[in-house]
């Protein structure tokens, strides 16, 4: 029996996939990360955060997290304030949506809600508010997941172990997006040293400006960034593929339907990523791609064939379905 919750946080996973890499001489292998009791990845960073605060005396009994996000990193944190008996405070932005805000509610967290027309560095911008609640509540604490190293380090310790241990030592690409880099740098800093041979493969959002491409927006949540932030180690990546918002969510839909993992659109961004790189080779490879979150995070998204419609990410809808819509 396990004390808490978060003792079953990591040791997720390792799945290979084998109907959509039908015709390629290679494996890939998802990390499902989905399998975290939060829903992600972020599970780790948060509870190896927290950890890191409370050893140092930045975060002590009755104290108060507080984080300007409504991903993942949020989900995680939340549950480990409610495991370990603090408050939580998110600030987000009033475009997030409705469902994400009650997911950080529904495990006790209080959500303050900013403008989004404002600029970023406004006392009333998201991050403004956090910096003001951080200053006015004693006792609180900001994780700050883009420049707090204990999250590149739980990857370097955990995940990356875990993959290698997993593969038993056959892994010869590691394929994940970045959002704070913390995945990717962890990982692959373990991975080199114990095989220096071992690629790996950044896989970006057309749009970011990680891969050096021409910014724009882009669809899929979690990974692309219009900065390079501290916790992630770009000489680390041997090689970008950029893949468009289409590609990544109709590759997340394709493992839904193929393999039955639902998983997010991040995701299907590595696994679009991971089969490019696959189809360049054969020989004794294994390729491994981040599952990063669960794709119940995007039910009315992606998942949703009138938001993929509406969005301009799909082929046309089927003559049935046409008609559906019209009755
Ligand atoms: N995918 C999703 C859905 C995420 O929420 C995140 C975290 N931002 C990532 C991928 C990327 O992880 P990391 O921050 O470790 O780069």
């Amino acid at each position: 029996m396990d004390e808490t919750i978060l003792q079953s946080i990591g040791r997720t996973p390792l799945v290979r996939l084998n109907r959509i890499t039908q015709g390629l001489s290679v494996p890939i292998a998802i990390k499902v990360e989905a399998n975290n009791p939060g829903g992600s990845v972020k599970d780790r960073v948060a509870l190896a955060m927290v950890r890191e605060a409370e050893r140092l005396g930045q975060l002590r009994a009755g104290g108060t997290i507080i984080e300007a996000t409504a991903g993942n990193t949020g989900v995680g944190l939340a549950m480990v304030a409610a495991v370990r008996g603090y408050r939580c405070i998110f600030v987000l932005p009033d475009k997030m949506a409705p469902e994400k805000i009650a997911l950080l509610k529904g495990y006790g967290a209080e959500v303050v809600i900013t403008p989004t027309n404002v600029p970023p560095d406004a006392p009333e911008s998201y991050n403004g508010v956090a910096d003001r609640l951080a200053r006015e509540i004693p006792g609180a604490w900001r994780p700050n997941q883009f420049a707090n190293l204990a999250n590149p380090e739980i990857h370097y310790r955990t995940t990356g172990p875990e993959i290698w241990q997993q593969t038993e030592g056959r892994i010869t690409a590691f394929v994940s997006g970045v959002g704070t880099g913390g995945t990717l740098s962890g990982v692959a800093r373990y991975l080199k040293e114990m095989n220096p041979e071992i690629r790996i493969i950044g896989a970006d959002p057309e749009g970011s400006v990680l891969s050096g491409g021409t910014p724009k927006s882009w669809k899929v949540e979690g990974i692309g960034e219009d900065f390079v932030p501290r916790t992630f180690n770009s000489q680390l990546v041997d090689e970008w593929i950029r893949i468009s918002d289409a590609e990544s969510f109709e590759t997340a839909r394709q493992i839904a339907r193929q393999e039955g993992m639902l998983l997010g659109g991040s995701t299907g961004t590595n696994v679009a990523a991971a089969l490019r790189y696959a189809r360049r080779l054969d020989g004794p490879h294994l390729i491994v791609a981040l599952g990063c979150d669960t794709g119940r995070n995007y039910l009315s998204k992606f998942y949703d064939d009138r938001w993929l419609a509406d969005n301009q990410l799909t082929a046309k809808p089927t003559i049935r379905e046409s008609i559906d819509a019209l009755l």
